[in-house]
């Protein structure tokens, strides 16, 4: 066994016992689990990348789940969301599947459950990060790694590969530089910043120039964009 955790949880629950109990539960089945007891706090938790899935009860105070569930959606956040539904009503799961959310319990529920439903999102989420990311003619394989514009394979290195990624899973949305450093470099990377800079004109010299294209875009004080495939 490694002490490295199975995935990292957000919980977002403002009804603190119930909340220390979901964290002891998770903690024991070998999640690593943050907790926010009210909305705001916790739609500010849930964009932080790191996390693997969210489970969001409704009433909050501050921001309610349904609220922060669209928000996040709409901000193009991904991550895998379980909503706590407090009744046993068709309207509360079907409004949470409306919003954006992947899965639904109604409380009361049990940890036996929880963990079942959380790790079979986590399980669908990785089957959805391993699909090929496809932009116009240029494909990335997450599996192999492997980078393809048409027919062409293109070899890139480690540090290419994951800045291309970064870029490629936010297709047409400016990635900030500083987003694309702590991604690829690490949070405690202490070099230059300007590192993101030279490896994008390395990635433009591989996927862009050779086939006379000019996909990734410098957005000057903010960061970097790939075209989509429809806005040429
Ligand atoms: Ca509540």
């Amino acid at each position: 066994m490694s002490d490295e955790p199975e995935a990292r949880i957000l919980l977002v629950e403002d009804e603190v016992a119930l909340a220390d109990g979901v964290v002891r539960g998770l903690t024991a089945e070998g999640f690593a689990v943050e907790v926010a007891h009210d909305g705001l706090a916790g739609l500010e938790k849930a964009r932080d990348e790191s996390i693997d899935a969210i489970v969001l009860d409704i009433m909050l105070p501050g921001m309610n789940g349904y609220r922060i569930c669209r928000a996040l959606r709409e901000e193009g956040v991904g991550t895998p969301i379980l909503m706590l539904t407090a009744k046993q009503g068709e309207y509360d799961e079907a409004e949470a599947l409306d919003t954006g959310a992947d899965d639904f319990l109604s409380k009361p529920f049990s940890y036996v459950v929880l963990v079942a439903r959380l790790r079979a999102l986590l399980r669908r989420s990785a089957d959805g990060r391993a699909q090929p990311i496809v932009i116009g003619d240029l494909s990335l394989d997450p599996l192999a790694r492997t980078c393809r514009r048409g027919a062409t394979d293109i070899s890139l290195t480690t540090r290419e590969y994951e800045l291309l990624e970064a870029l490629m899973r936010k297709p047409g949305q400016v990635v900030g530089k500083q987003d694309l450093l702590e991604k690829v470099w690490g949070d405690d990377f202490e070099g230059d910043p300007n590192v993101v800079e030279v490896y994008i004109g390395y990635l433009r010299r591989k996927i862009d120039r050779p086939f006379g294209r000019n996909d990734i875009e410098t957005v000057r004080g903010v960061g970097y964009r790939i075209r989509a495939g429809d806005d040429d």
